[in-house]
């Protein structure tokens, strides 16, 4: 079996290295923070902020599995936010007794649908949940020769698209563009259509139908138990180490860290596309830097305080109007409660004026939960590289085997947005093929 070496220790190389453990490769990890989980982690120096994860993320949920935690993620049914006006409007996708035609009973009662609208509106909404996804499998990600591309996933609009499918109007606006923005981090006309229908269906058929959002609960879920759990598969891990450079040898690869060289069959190489830099040295991967160089990032930012006497409001609390903006309510055990808003899918080079948010977080927070007395002070998180997005145009990289190397990244093409499931569905691929080639020579 090859001996197998997986640059960075986040969702991807997590899955990947515990895929390939599992075909029975010889695997080290290396990652460079002295903690792993990468941008899903809640480490010492790394704090990702609320991740939405749903029961519609199987990849995702086996690599809990793998890490043993898979039993401690509490997740809620699943309801649909749908923004028209001023307001947000739920649609439960989990009704015990009508199950997915419950948001369709739901939308054609709705009074911001005309009435003209309902009927089809409801028929089609009905229509989309009970559709098969046309996500790839694992085996259709992996070609004939044994791994050597990903598909790639379509750049048609969001509007073609709902054209195509025969969606009205109103479904495209309302539920399209709510759930691209919730989904991909991104305005609905940015996002390659079929990763944004792919990730729907893929909700939309889910059985369980249950999701919520982990903030600090990942520092459990994920960051916390995987060096036991790496360790109990036989995976080693050598962290906090930074890959410096990847150079081809004559049977495999050649990696070089601060602490020294050491040589591999094959590498599996998760890094997000600011930190390619330990690959410029080989040639074959020009296309894949290209398609790094062409990638935005987006930013998250999170706004935080502590309030005193806060109406208990759990979940979701309202929307910032004319903003991407999701507000938060939580106790705490001393009896206080943090409140948060969350800006996602900000352009990263977008100028944010910190303190007129900060002026509106309070006045905001301060109507919307009847709050007094603010502890501390309030805190503003922001994560300039949260997520890749797609522009129309610019192709996701398909992971290619130059002679034992694959890219596994979220931001390669799975036909899923950049996610913790896309990380994790990327990183098994990549694990399963790599675990499986053949060694040219040991
Ligand atoms: C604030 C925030 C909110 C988010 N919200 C959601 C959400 O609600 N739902 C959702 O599904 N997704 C969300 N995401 C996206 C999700 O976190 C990412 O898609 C996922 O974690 C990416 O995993 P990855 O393994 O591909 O990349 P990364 O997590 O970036 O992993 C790469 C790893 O490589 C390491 N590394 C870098 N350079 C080197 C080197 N030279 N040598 C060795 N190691 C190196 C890094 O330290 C890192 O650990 C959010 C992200 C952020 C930041």
């Amino acid at each position: 079996m090859p001996d197998i070496a997986i640059i960075g220790g986040g969702v991807a190389g997590l899955a990947a290295a515990f895929t390939a453990a599992n075909e029975g490769a010889s695997v080290t990890l290396y990652e460079a923070a002295p903690f792993l989980g990468g941008r899903g982690a809640c480490g010492p120096q790394g704090d990702a902020g609320r991740h939405l994860v749903t029961t519609a993320y199987t990849a995702f949920l086996r690599l809990l599995e793998n890490l043993g935690s898979r039993d401690a993620l509490q997740l809620q049914p699943l309801s649909l936010g749908v923004l028209a006006g001023h307001r947000r409007l739920w649609w439960h996708l989990c009704h015990p007794v009508f199950g997915g035609s419950a948001a369709g009973i739901q939308f054609m009662a709705s009074p911001m649908i005309s009435l003209p609208q309902r009927i089809p509106a409801a028929i089609s909404l009905v229509h989309a949940l009970s559709t098969a996804p046309r996500e790839p499998a694992p085996d259709d990600l992996i070609d004939a020769n044994g791994s050597r591309g990903f598909a790639t996933t379509g750049e048609r609009s969001l509007p073609d698209l709902f054209r195509q499918t025969r969606r009205p109007g109103t479904l495209q606006r309302r539920l399209g563009l709510v759930s691209a923005r919730s989904m991909c981090n991104l305005p609905g006309e940015e996002v390659a259509a079929d990763v944004f229908l792919t990730a729907l269906w893929r909700i939309i058929d889910d059985k369980q139908k249950l999701a919520g959002w982990a903030r600090g609960d990942l520092a459990g879920l994920l960051t916390a138990p995987a060096p036991a759990a790496l360790e109990k598969a036989g995976i080693r891990l050598r962290m906090p180490e930074p890959v410096v450079s990847v150079r081809r040898t004559r049977c495999g690869w050649n990696l070089k860290t601060p602490n020294g060289n050491d040589n591999y069959d094959i590498v599996i190489c998760t890094l997000p596309p600011w930190s390619l830099r330990p690959l410029e040295q080989i040639g074959e991967l020009a296309p894949l830097l290209q398609a790094a160089g062409e990638m935005e990032s987006r930013r998250i930012v999170t706004l935080r305080a502590h309030y005193q006497r806060v109406e208990t409001l759990p979940g979701p609390l309202g929307e910032e109007e004319g903003e991407q903006g999701v507000w938060f309510s939580e106790s705490q055990p001393d009896g206080s409660f943090r409140v948060e808003y969350v800006l996602s899918g900000l352009d990263s080079t977008e100028l944010i004026d910190k303190e007129a948010l900060l002026k509106k977080f309070h006045a905001r927070a301060q109507s919307l939960l009847h709050a007094e007395g603010r502890i501390g002070a309030p805190d503003v998180r922001n994560y300039p590289r949260a997520t890749v997005s797609l522009k129309p145009g610019v192709k996701r990289p398909r992971l290619f085997q130059t002679r034992g190397f694959y890219y596994a990244g979220e931001w390669s093409a799975t036909g899923l947005p950049c996610t913790l499931e896309a990380a994790s569905l990327a990183g098994e691929t990549a694990g399963r093929a790599a675990a499986l080639a053949e060694v040219i020579c040991s």
